[in-house]
């Protein structure tokens, strides 16, 4: 289908593109790789008045060391992401999710930010950035402020973000030589997850689970205690609620959570 019709800026700096959104309020949109967005528009399940495109400022797109965290501009790649030495050294687990993102077009498109924003709980790189306990930054004309991952999904396709609010930027911990892994079951290459585990340093992370990415936080605290891994992997499905759709039932997708988790913890406890 064709989208309603739209006016469309590309605002020259980060500044720019903030006023333009203060400005105009409700009407507009940031568009960055436009893979989620327009999609959406061409279903006309959005129409916004004015797209307001990032797609193309270069003080968007960096992944930097940062103190005892990985600075990363929300207008990042997933294809560089994937090829990044800096996370190929202090967070190996980003590069390994980024590389299951769609085909190679989808990621030298997409970006982290939009990702994010986006809020689809079927998505990879969100559950990733919950499993690290990443924080999330948000800039408007009323300044910058951190979102923890843990409080910036708030239900399907919608965030702690306000409508003037510009992701800028992704914050992770370090994690070295953590154990980490990431099991992301689908039923064709390049397909979108029917569900994926992220594990990182003991954490655990959920995609198509719930109406947002989830943590498995039973399976957590078990290994906290010290239980085993299949002990701690069977409860990983613990408060989850899964959709139903044509690739699955929520039983057959919390089964999958269960051996996928134990797959993860598994790989990771031999990294
Ligand atoms: C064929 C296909 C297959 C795909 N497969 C997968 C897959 O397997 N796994 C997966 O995780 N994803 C998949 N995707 C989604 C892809 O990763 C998207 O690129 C990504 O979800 C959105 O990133 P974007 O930069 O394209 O965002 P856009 O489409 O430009 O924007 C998406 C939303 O985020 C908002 N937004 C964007 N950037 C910002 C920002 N910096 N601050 C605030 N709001 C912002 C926009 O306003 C919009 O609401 C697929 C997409 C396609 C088309």
């Amino acid at each position: 289908m064709i989208p309603v019709g739209f006016d469309y800026a590309r605002p020259d700096s980060l500044d720019a593109a903030v006023a333009l959104l203060a400005e105009r309020g409700d009407e507009a949109t940031i568009m960055a790789g436009g893979h989620s967005l327009l999609p959406v528009m061409k279903l006309r399940l959005a129409a916004p008045e004015l797209i307001v495109d990032i797609g193309r400022l270069r003080e968007l797109n960096y992944v930097k060391v940062d103190g005892d965290e990985v600075a990363i501009g929300a207008g990042t790649r997933h294809h560089d992401l994937e090829v990044s030495d800096v996370l190929a050294a202090e967070v190996p687990l980003l590069p390994a999710v980024a590389r299951t993102v769609g085909d190679p077009q989808v990621r030298h498109r997409g970006t982290i930010g939009g990702s994010l924003a986006h809020g689809d709980p079927a998505s990879d790189l969100p559950a990733a950035v919950l499993a690290l306990d990443g924080t999330i930054v948000l800039r408007s004309p009323r300044g910058q402020r951190s979102v923890p991952a843990t409080e910036f999904w708030t239900g399907v396709f919608t965030t702690a973000k306000e409508p003037d609010e510009l992701i800028v930027e992704i914050r992770v911990p370090r994690t070295g030589s953590a154990g980490w892994a990431y099991e992301k079951f689908t039923r064709r290459a390049n397909d979108w997850a029917i569900v994926a585990v992220a594990v990182v340093d003991g954490r655990v992370g959920l995609v198509n689970m719930g109406s947002t990415p989830l943590r498995a936080s039973a399976t957590e605290a078990a290994l906290a205690e010290g239980k085993s891994i299949a002990e701690a992997a069977a409860l990983a499905a613990e408060g989850t609620e899964p959709p139903t759709d044509t690739a699955g039932t929520p039983e057959y997708r919390k089964n999958l959570a269960r051996v996928l988790t134990r797959r993860a913890l598994e790989t990771a406890a031999g990294r």
